[in-house]
């Protein structure tokens, strides 16, 4: 009996064995993992009461009674992009869809929500430097998911391009979709729609971590996009009055009246 049990036991170990050498590595990396999650979520705590003790109950009242933002912000998921970095306060201000790559296509609806349900006067997309969506677009991702392939295949910029040219591309590509479908707000004036490049790897050689415009409508003057007052009243929509449509069909109508009598 006892050597049954010895032989079953070094059996046993040695079955084991390489399980065991798997069970303590993948402990180690939970273990690793559950340290970063509670460290992480103090953090999280410690931070957020720092926001409550730092922020007045007015603050927080009017947030309570709905949202008027200025921008709809279109950004990358990436998380070296953060609203922080160009808005100290986007709270109520920022109404903000992210998805990789900055795309309207992928987030159509939400887009579209911040336009016409709460009537943001800006669109803003906001790229970024050392982009990942980008430089998956430029290589081969035949092997990633169907759901990752879906949301790459909707930006539609030259392969050969570097990774912040294709930024700038597809921040150009996003403000042209974005006119077409939004061409009757911006005609009536109700809507801009702009193009940014977060730069925080300073790719573009004018300081790290700045915010270009590189599009306003369709402008991609740098010189006329510095002033932003001149090109606004260049592209204001005529008053209604001015239209000639109105003036000839103002005095047709009493005209044909009295043929009545
Ligand atoms: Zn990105």
């Amino acid at each position: 009996m006892k050597r049954l049990l010895m032989l079953l036991l070094i059996a046993g170990l040695g079955l084991a064995k390489p399980a065991c050498a798997l069970d303590a590595h993948g402990q180690d990396a939970v273990a690793d993992q559950s340290a970063v999650i509670v460290a992480f979520l103090n953090n999280l705590k410690a931070d957020n009461s720092v926001y409550m003790g730092t922020h007045k109950i007015e603050f927080f009242a009017a947030l309570s009674k709905g949202q008027t933002p200025k921008a709809t912000v279109v950004t990358c998921s990436d998380s070296r992009v953060q609203a922080n970095m160009f808005d100290r306060s986007p709270e109520g201000e920022l109404f903000t869809v992210r998805n990789i790559g900055n795309q309207m296509a992928t987030a159509e609806g939400s887009v579209e929500y911040g336009v016409h349900h709460l009537h943001t006067p800006i669109l803003l997309f906001i790229g970024h430097s050392r982009c990942g969506a980008i430089a998956a677009v430029g290589g081969n991702y035949s092997k990633e998911s169907d759901a990752i392939r879906r949301e790459l295949d909707t930006i539609t910029i030259s392969k050969d391009l570097n990774n912040i040219d294709g930024v700038r591309a597809n921040v150009h590509n996003q403000v042209t979709g974005a006119m077409l479908k939004f061409a009757e707000e911006i005609a009536s004036g109700r809507l801009i729609v702009i193009g940014a490049v977060m730069d925080f790897a300073d790719d573009l050689h004018q300081g790290a971590g700045k915010l270009h415009l590189i599009n306003m409508n369709g402008e991609m003057d740098p010189a006329k996009l510095e002033n932003v007052s001149a090109l606004l009243a260049k592209q204001k929509p005529k008053p209604a009055a001015e239209a000639p449509a109105r003036k000839t069909a103002i005095p047709v109508k009493p005209a044909a009246a009295p043929a009545h009598h």
